[in-house]
């Protein structure tokens, strides 16, 4: 079983540590590559290339950066991405990134199919690239129809590969691989994976992104109340099911959205080993 694992960066040095104790936890699983997300609105405040440089440097794991493209221009974009090449990354996860409400105009690229022309006409084939996906359809889309083509168009801009938004239904993941493979994507899908530790802050999550808590499962972590050990037993054993089924139905490994928590991320990986 072949796995990566998504952080996000640390600001203070409490929550540096806690990333350290997390990333020690979790290195044992020998993940392919771990991500680092990029907060939206412009590269200049952003704690993303010093956390990645941290991993490379003393974890030694393959640290891929987030980079959104609606916050900045083309020239903060390019430099941005040679600094990440000075530190030795070959690749990245390019995305649109989404503009805090009331935050002006969109920037010189709209989506994140024109971050992947720049990134492939400015560095080539420099940098390996892993775009997102929506098996639930991104919230925004006019339609699945039209999400899925623009999914297509992202993917043959340049992608190497792409990572899906969390989900709870198998079905919706194979399904949207099945109708990427019919629109021409040949590139492998990896399921985002999102153990459960809290589940208010899980539905908040939820409803801003558009993933879908199916309506047995938010009433059956929703009964757990203060129990906060049952509800991750329970959530972790969901979860560990939904990673069986997708392995055994063809999905090529997995990406877990860990929260620079160990424990949930943990939990299930325990239960598939
Ligand atoms: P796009 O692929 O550009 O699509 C965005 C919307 O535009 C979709 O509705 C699509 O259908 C539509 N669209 C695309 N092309 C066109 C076109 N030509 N004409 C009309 N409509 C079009 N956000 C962050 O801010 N930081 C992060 O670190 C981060 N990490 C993420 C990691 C993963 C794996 C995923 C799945 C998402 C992540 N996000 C992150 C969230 C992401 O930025 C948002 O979901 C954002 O709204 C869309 O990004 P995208 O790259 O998928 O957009």
């Amino acid at each position: 079983m072949t796995v990566s694992f998504e952080f996000f960066p640390p600001k203070t040095d409490e929550q540096r540590q806690q990333l350290d104790r997390t990333v020690d936890k979790l290195k044992v699983f020998a993940p392919r590559f771990v991500s680092v997300t990029f907060g939206a609105g412009g590269s200049t405040l952003s704690y993303t290339p010093e956390t990645i440089r941290h991993l490379r440097e003393q974890h030694g794991l393959d640290a891929a950066p987030h980079i959104s493209c609606v916050g900045g221009t083309r020239a903060e974009i390019v430099e941005l991405l040679q600094r990440y090449r000075a530190m030795g990354c070959t690749r990245l996860i390019a995305l649109r990134g989404d503009l805090p409400s009331g935050m002006g105009a969109l920037g010189e690229l709209r989506y994140a199919e024109d971050l992947v022309r720049l990134i492939r006409s400015e560095f080539g084939d420099a940098f390996r690239i892993e775009v997102g996906a929506y098996p639930e359809v991104h919230p925004q889309a006019d339609d699945a129809r039209a999400d899925l083509r623009h999914f297509a168009a992202k993917m043959a801009a340049g992608a190497d590969s792409a990572i899906t938004q969390y989900f709870y239904n198998a079905d919706a993941y194979f399904r949207f691989v099945d109708a990427a493979r019919a629109a021409g994507v040949t590139q492998p899908i990896l399921p985002g994976i999102m153990p459960v530790s809290n589940f208010t802050q899980l539905r908040r999550f939820s409803e801003g992104c558009g993933a879908e808590i199916p309506r047995w499962l938010g009433k059956q972590l929703a009964a757990f109340g203060d129990d906060a050990e049952g509800l991750r037993a329970y959530a972790a054993d969901v979860v560990a099911e939904l990673c069986r089924r997708l392995l055994a139905g063809g999905a090529p490994e997995l990406h877990f959205y860990t929260l620079n928590l160990a424990r949930p991320t943990l939990a299930v990986l325990e239960r598939l080993r």
